[in-house]
Formats: C-alpha cells, structure tokens, sequence
C-alpha cells in the first residue's frame, strides 16, 4: 500500500464573484469528492479540504465544470486577484473596481495550454489523462517567461473609504483615488506581504510601500513592469527571501522604481499599447491612502433596487454540525432564494441581488437552520477570522480555526466584565509565523509558535496595536503565551485602555501610542 495523500484544492475566483449554480457545485463537490464542508479563505476564494490523490482530477476537473477553476490559485504566479466585493452600484465606482479586476486576472492567468491538458481535457475514452511530467513543447509565457516568478505575488483593489480587502498586505496593492463619484486613477503599492520566518532575521512581514499613481487606464502596464521587474530580479535562490518585499528592502524604493520605469516599454508592449503610454518617468503617489473599512455585513441597499445581505461566517467554515446547519441553510437559499454571491476577504458570504420582498423568507430560513446574523453576534466575534491551521495545513504549528471561537467566548466575557464590549478591533489568529489570516496589522494578531510537549496546549506570540484599516503593523507585545493564559494576558492592558484612552481612541491606537514597553511595565491596575 501507498500513502494516503490528501490535497487541498484552491478555487480562484477573481473579486470573490460567484453564481448560485457555482456555489451549489462547490458544496456538491465537497460533499462527494471532498470532507464535506467548505472554507471561505482570505483572499476570496473557496477551499475544499480532504481531497483524496484518487479524487483530485476529479475535483479539478469538476471545478472547471462549474466555469471556475483552480489555475494559479496556488504556486509562484499571480494569484486570485482580490476586491471589495460590495455589490453597491449607488455611485458605479465598486463595479468599475471589480471589473477591473477581472480584466487584471485575465491578463496575469499563466497563457500554459498545460493545465488543460492535464485537468480540463475530456478524454473519449471516459478515463483519465495521463499526463506525465512538464509539457514537451516550449511555451515561454508573456509575462512569467520560461521560469514563472521567484515566489507567489498577490494584487488587491480598494477603495480609500473601505480597505475591506487590506491593500497593503498585497504585492501590488492598487489603491482607487477618487473625485467625487469618478475615479481619477490609482495609488500603487508595492511590496506588502505577511508570511515571515521568525527564526530568520533577514525575513519580516511588511505592508506595502506607496510607488507612484496612474491612470486607471494605465494599470495593466504597471502592474505587468512590477512583475517583471519581481520575475527578473527576485531572490530564486532563497525561497524565505523571494518574495517583492525583500526585492524591494534590498534595493530600496528608489532603484526599485528606477527598474520598474526601465521595465515599462516591456511592460507596454505584453500589454499591447504604444511604447510611452505611461507616463515616465512616474510621479509621485497621489495623497489620497486608506481613511475606512467596511465588513459589509447586514443588509444593504444595492442601489439598484435589489439588497444585499452580509452573512458572517465564523473562519469561513461552511458545515452543518450540531444545531448550526449553516451549509443546509446556503444550500437551500441558493437553490430557491438567491443567485449571486460574492465573497469576503473576512472570509464572509455576501447574498446579492435580492428583492426587497424576499428579505423576510430568507431571515427564516436562516434562523430555522441556527445561523446567526451580524446583528446577533459581539464585535469581538464579528472582527475575527482566523486561518485553517490544524488538522488541514500542513505548515501549522497549534491550533488556529478551531480555538479561535473558544478563544472568543472568553473574550466576550472579558470585555462585557470592563464595559468594553461595544469596542471594535480586528483580532487575527494563526497557526503559524506565514501569517495567511493576516495578523501582522491587526489591533490584535495572535500568531502560534509552539506546542506543549507534555499538554498540547499551542503557544502563541500576542501582537498589539495594528489598526482596523489596515494601515499599521502591530508589535510583539508578549511571546509563547498558552492558549488559556491569552485573555488574562489582555486583562490589565484592556483594563488601562478603558482608563487611559484619549477620546475616541481605538484600542489598537492606544497601544500604539503606549508603545509595547511601556504597556508590558504598566502591570495590573488595581
Ligand atoms: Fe497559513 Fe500557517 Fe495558518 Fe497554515 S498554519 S494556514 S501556513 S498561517
């Protein structure tokens, strides 16, 4: 007997837009060729666990079925492209960003027939292809060439007023700027990144840095220079070091925007547009950056008649267990309610396109399935998302998604016992130092670092004093603090943010402004 493999399969699903239909096939296939459930993840895409090596042609190939698919949702290209997903057509801005983003994922798919070939083509035969190996012949691609990119390269698209998608944790963050109800262009931001390898000092995670600002009629050369400026100079040698951040930090913002300028006429012909086109050499970021952020949960008014309902679901986890039947309750929505969704990078639902009248029936279903909406739940709750970590990531080191709600309950308590529960701040927790739940700059990122031999209890480093919008990196406030010592580890600096915040301060604010020693050396307030 072999091994028993079991693979992960990754959905790319550009803006997290999706049909009913193709909702409906993705819990199919979990239920018949996966475990059974299905997970929403960071980047607006959907998950499906405990594939089996016999099913994964199966399942890929089922997922292209449905008219999605799984092609650089994984490995060293450009990955699902992220975007706010709120489907609010008031002022047309939020469609324009999502179209965008798909003409984007379009241009920066690998153009390889090889995995066609390897998972879509339909033999006559009715069996499996097989296919063994790299494709014989030669297929340089456009933009990745022969060796595709040093490392996995994100881009996101926001807007100033909803970071919803954390711009600056992409590789190509592209910030809109706008005048009025018109979009005048984008904020490049190069660089950003949360994996980091703590017991190597050359690794860091990093928010990006702000480049330049273009036309939005000028972002698929940009963003196709940065690649390959990343392509051709990124660290092939050391993974821990491959990704643009560390580019970036070796050669320094200016030199790096020096060879982004020098790639530009590559750029502009991949893209298929005179040389000159964009403006060089490139100015200077616009002013505009990140001022809000949106969970865009509850009920919305589209502004085109129809509504919007913003479902939390806790770490993305779509199952039935116990009296929760959250995956019944979509089931039955999306088969008789509901025909579009879109994905959050909250790893939230949103049920889009609905009639004003069919609010009600949709309530009940919800409720008669045990699925809470946002209005029921605490802000900690609401705030929190956590990675898969145990038992499905094989990189994790404790426990992330299944101790995270545990780990929220007490929260909940605490908060309630100092009068703080109406707070809100982003709680972030993983299983481990590659940060996929971002939690480098969230006001309180939980990342896991070690298990106890003889208990199991996971050790996590606590991180304090990001910001809701994702626009500060937190600091190590204290390391290796089991599981059950984490909430009364919060205790005392809850308690002196209640008494020592100026004004409206945000509790990430103000443990930023108290700085991490200073808050350490503050003890227990009597
Ligand atoms: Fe990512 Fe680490 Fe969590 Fe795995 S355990 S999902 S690698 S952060």
């Amino acid at each position: 007997l072999g091994k028993a493999y079991s693979f992960m399969v990754r959905n790319r699903i550009p803006g997290g837009k999706m049909t009913a239909a193709q909702f409906l096939g993705e819990l199919d296939i979990a239920d018949e060729l996966g475990n059974g459930t299905i997970r929403i993840t960071t980047r607006q895409s959907i998950q499906l666990h405990g594939v089996v090596k016999n099913n994964l042609w199966g399942v890929i190939h089922r997922i292209n079925e449905i008219k999605l698919s799984t092609q650089s949702a994984c490995g060293d290209v450009t990955r699902n492209v992220c975007c706010c997903p709120a489907p609010l057509r008031q002022n047309g801005l939020r469609d324009k960003l999502q179209q965008l983003a798909d003409e984007i994922a379009v241009h920066v798919r690998p153009k390889t027939k090889a995995y066609h070939e390897i998972w879509i083509k339909d033999p006559e035969s009715g069996k499996r292809q097989q296919v063994v190996g790299a494709p014989t012949e030669s297929e340089p691609d456009p933009i990745y060439g022969n060796a595709y990119l040093p490392r996995k390269f994100k881009i996101g698209l926001a807007l100033c007023d909803d970071n919803c998608i954390d711009v600056y944790d992409n590789d190509v963050g592209l910030l809109g700027v706008t005048e009025g109800d018109e979009l005048i262009g984008f904020n490049i931001l190069a660089g950003g990144g949360m994996g980091t390898t703590p017991s190597k000092k050359q690794c860091f995670p990093a928010l990006a840095k702000r480049l330049t600002f273009v036309k939005t009629e000028h972002l698929l050369p940009i963003i196709t220079a940065i690649i390959l400026v990343q392509r051709d100079f990124g660290n092939r040698a050391d993974r821990s070091q491959a990704r643009l951040k560390y580019l970036i930090h070796n050669l320094g913002l200016p030199e790096f925007k020096s060879k982004v300028e020098e790639y530009l006429p590559a750029a502009e012909s991949i893209c298929g547009v005179p040389a000159g086109t964009v403006p060089c050499p490139l100015p200077e970021p616009h002013a505009a950056d990140v001022t809000g952020h949106e969970d865009h949960l509850g009920w919305h008014d589209q502004g085109d008649g129809k509504w919007f309902l913003g479902l939390p679901i806790e770490n993305g986890r779509v199952k039935d267990e116990g009296a929760l039947r959250l995956k019944t309750a979509l089931r039955t929505l999306f088969s008789h309610h509901v025909a579009t969704a879109r994905l959050t990078a909250h790893q939230n639902i949103l049920l889009c396109d609905i009639e004003g009248s069919q609010k009600e029936e949709i309530e009940k279903v919800l409720a008669d399935h045990g699925v809470v909406t946002v209005n029921q739940i605490s802000n900690a709750r609401r705030f929190a998302f956590a990675c898969p970590a145990l038992p499905t990531c094989g990189l994790a080191v404790t426990e992330s998604e299944r101790a995270l709600p545990g780990l929220i309950d007490e929260l909940e308590t605490e908060l309630k016992d100092q009068g703080l529960e109406s707070e809100e701040f982003s709680i972030r927790m993983t299983g481990c130092p590659n940060g996929c739940a971002r939690p480098y700059n969230a006001d309180l990122g939980l990342v896991g670092r070690s298990v106890d031999g003889k208990t199991g209890e996971g050790r996590y480093t606590v991180f304090l004093g990001g910001n809701q919008i994702g626009t500060r990196m937190n600091q190590v406030f204290q390391d290796q603090v089991p599981r059950g010592e984490i909430v009364s580890v919060l205790r005392p600096v809850l308690k002196h943010f209640k008494e020592g915040r100026q004004g409206k301060e945000t509790f990430g604010d103000f443990c930023n402004r108290i700085g991490m020693q200073a808050l350490a050396a503050l003890g227990n307030p009597v």
